[in-house]
């Protein structure tokens, strides 16, 4: 149902967007938003990512896009990038906003590329993919798995997609919520057992868990773009933490995010656009311990949908819509490996796809084998935050982050509402807190980040939101 507007506000919000005059002569002008989506489906063949096993896609059960958002204020323009992938290397990011940068003058700092962490996408860069496109041109002389450069076809399709949506920038009005999800879809997915230990993914209805070892992040951030003449909701991001891992086998798919556009279509009409940044989710994922089954991705996005459509029919005005960025670098120390590890982890590689060795070590012989693929001892993590007003703060952090570190940015946050948004221009893996460090299981012996780097990366979030919020009505910028 479009949103109904009294006739009156309508002709007030028209006034406003066809140029009543500032209300102070210091007054910003209005912010406008662009948008276009592209098709960034690899072709059936290609290897699929999410598994430590091979997988090549053999269907499409629905296409993969990246969604780009441009907002532009007075001399600032900011660009969004969502992508249907399970992650974006900080190699392809960073060629890819460097191009933009050259095309369209948005530089690196004020543009974010992000992965939604689907689990049905293409496997087109890491340690996994690196083995396995090894090995088939070691058999073959060529990788079959690979007719395309993926990485380069993603890269001019963002470029495509940035392009496209400045060429359709118009003013919009912007209205943010937060509320709970409801009914809950999410759930904590590490749990302290009866002996002691702290296991991810126990088995559902398994009695030797005592209880989760972590919170969840119940809310769901909603930033709506408006018509100003009409009122209604032409799109909307959404902002959730609940792992991208619910579809499996061997088709592309978006995962839930795509139920949740479509039902949202459903309700807004065939041309609303619904942009997905997937929240601090490093260990909370749709697995309710405590029943037998799981929910599937189109009952997870239509159950979502309910949410996001009551934030929609609750956003209220964006506080002052004042757009500006701050971006900061956290050089986070790696793992260490002594030569002799290294050595036995390269002989130990081509098991990591089988199941000749325990899952935990195979999931540490991949990660010392991710170390080397990646090179050095430390690494820059990239933090972008995007002031859209007064209330309203975006942050996008890099890697798989676990939820307490969201939590923490989200409270101490001076915005009211802050959306923080994982996998962002790099996938170095999980990002856990100190404690999970303490506590082990699958997510730390993944991780490739020396303990503490979560904690730095969280304080270097807040500090660049809390720049931006000291800044606040500052029509300089
Ligand atoms: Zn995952």
């Amino acid at each position: 149902m479009p949103l109904k507007l009294p006739s009156w506000l309508s002709l007030l919000i028209a006034f406003a967007a066809t140029g009543g005059a500032p209300a102070t002569p210091a007054a910003a002008q209005e912010v406008q938003a662009g948008w276009a989506l592209v098709d960034i489906t690899p072709p059936l063949g290609y290897r699929m990512s999410g598994y430590f096993r091979e997988r090549r896609a053999t269907g499409i059960k629905d296409p993969l896009h990246a969604k780009a958002i441009v907002l532009k204020q007075d001399d600032v323009t900011v660009a969004l990038v969502f992508c249907d992938l399970i992650g974006v290397p900080w190699y392809v990011s960073r060629a890819t906003r460097r191009a933009i940068e050259d095309r369209y003058g948005i530089p690196p700092e004020r543009c974010s590329v992000m992965a939604t962490h689907t689990h049905t996408g293409p496997l087109y860069f890491g340690a996994i993919r690196e083995l396995l496109h090894r090995q088939a041109i070691e058999k073959h002389g060529r990788d079959p798995a690979e007719p395309v450069d993926y990485a380069a076809f993603l890269e001019e399709r963002i470029v495509e997609a940035v392009g496209k949506a400045l060429d359709r920038l118009r003013p919009v009005r912007l209205r943010v919520a937060t509320v709970k999800q409801e009914p809950q879809i999410s759930f904590n997915r590490r749990f302290y057992m009866k002996n002691g230990t702290v296991r991810f993914n126990p088995g559902q209805l398994n009695p030797n868990i005592v209880r989760p070892a972590g919170p969840i992040d119940p809310e769901v951030n909603v930033l709506v773009f408006d018509d100003p003449t009409d009122g209604r909701p032409l799109g909307a991001l959404t902002v959730f933490a609940m792992h991208l891992d619910t579809v499996g086998g061997t088709e592309y798919s978006a995962d839930y995010p795509y139920h949740l556009e479509v039902a949202l279509r459903r309700r807004y009409g065939e041309g609303f656009v619904s942009f997905f940044g997937t929240g601090t989710c490093g260990d909370i994922n749709h697995i309710d311990v405590t029943v037998r089954g799981r929910r599937s991705a189109q009952e997870l996005g239509e159950l979502l949908a309910g949410s996001v459509s009551r934030a929609i029919k609750a956003a209220r005005p964006v506080d002052a819509p004042s757009l500006a960025t701050a971006h900061r670098v956290v050089r986070v120390p790696l793992q260490h490996y002594s030569q002799a590890e290294i050595e036995e982890a390269r002989r130990q590689y081509p098991n990591i796809v089988s199941r000749s060795l325990p899952f935990l070590e195979r999931v540490r012989i991949y990660k010392i084998m991710a170390l080397q693929w990646r090179g050095g001892d430390s690494i820059d993590l990239e933090v972008h935050a995007f002031r859209i007003g007064h209330d309203t703060a975006i942050v996008t952090l890099p890697g798989e982050v676990f939820v307490d570190l969201g939590l923490q940015i989200k409270r101490a946050s001076p915005f009211k509402h802050t959306f923080v948004i994982e996998l962002a221009n790099d996938a170095p893996g999980y990002i856990p807190t100190e404690k999970a460090f303490r506590e082990g299981s699958y997510e730390t012996v993944n991780s490739r980040i020396a303990p503490g780097g979560g904690e730095r990366l969280a304080a270097s979030a807040l500090e660049a939101l809390r720049s931006l919020a000291d800044t606040a009505g500052d029509s300089t910028r």
